[in-house]
């Protein structure tokens, strides 16, 4: 991360790791932490709730996967930060629970940047009046955008998303003025093991980062676990 930083002069810390432990066991967990890491990023309710419990107060809990709207009050209770906002009735929903338990949701805006059937997320060209309808919720606060690039072996072919991504991130709060009093317009959460250094070039503010961390996944057992992603 910090030679990615260095090759285009921005400061290593102005990057957060997001360490995304699905699959990967308490014990495992716990050794990163010990190593200093305080952020987690998780992308089932369900997993998450017992790693939750068992992590404490020490570490911040980051959902990155597609929520249903159904276990949005168990998200709100678990999550500090969710990445994952791809829709309008999630946002709402996100918001009449955060008020309910009395909390603040803090949300990145997911955008579905190369138009893929497999994902979620707003199209770019939604995004504007998505924030718009969004940023008058009252529970949540919007702090940036999030996407997930296609896979590629060669991370390079997809710099020009991460690079669009900037731009749309940039411009952003200068098309609603509104979000620079109401919110802190800050997040942009791209990049994932095989292509983090070219997100991080590209202007990332947030990697999520799993199996360049915790070593791959078995395979079999997400496709069983139903991940969607
Ligand atoms: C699993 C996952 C990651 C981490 O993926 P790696 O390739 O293991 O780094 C990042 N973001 C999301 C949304 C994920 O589901």
């Amino acid at each position: 991360m910090a030679s990615a930083a260095g090759r285009v002069g921005r400061d290593p810390n102005s990057i957060q790791l997001v360490a995304v432990t699905k699959t990967v066991s308490v014990l495992a967990i716990q050794e990163v932490v010990r190593a200093g890491v305080k952020d987690l990023g998780e992308s089932r309710v369900q997993e998450a709730k017992g790693k939750v419990s068992e992590m404490g107060d020490a570490v911040t809990w980051h959902l990155v996967g597609h929520l249903q709207t159904n276990k949005v009050r168990d998200a709100v209770q678990l999550f500090g930060f969710i990445h994952s906002v791809d829709r309008w009735e999630l946002a709402q929903k996100l918001s009449q629970e955060a008020e309910k338990q009395g909390k603040q949701v803090q949300g990145l805006l997911q955008v579905n940047a190369a138009k893929e059937s497999t994902k979620g997320g707003f199209f770019v060209e939604e995004v504007p009046e998505a924030i718009q309808k969004i940023s008058v919720l009252p529970g949540l606060s919007l702090l940036g955008l999030m996407t997930i690039a296609p896979y590629s072996d060669d991370p390079e072919t997809v710099r020009p998303i991460f690079r669009a991504m900037k731009s749309l991130f940039d411009r952003l709060p200068i098309c609603n003025s509104k979000l620079l009093t109401v919110n802190s317009w800050s997040c942009l959460s791209m990049g994932m093991s095989n292509d983090f250094e070219v997100a991080i070039e590209e202007g990332a503010t947030l990697v999520r980062v799993g199996s360049a961390i915790f070593g791959e996944r078995n395979q079999e057992r997400e496709v069983n676990r139903g991940n969607s992603i």
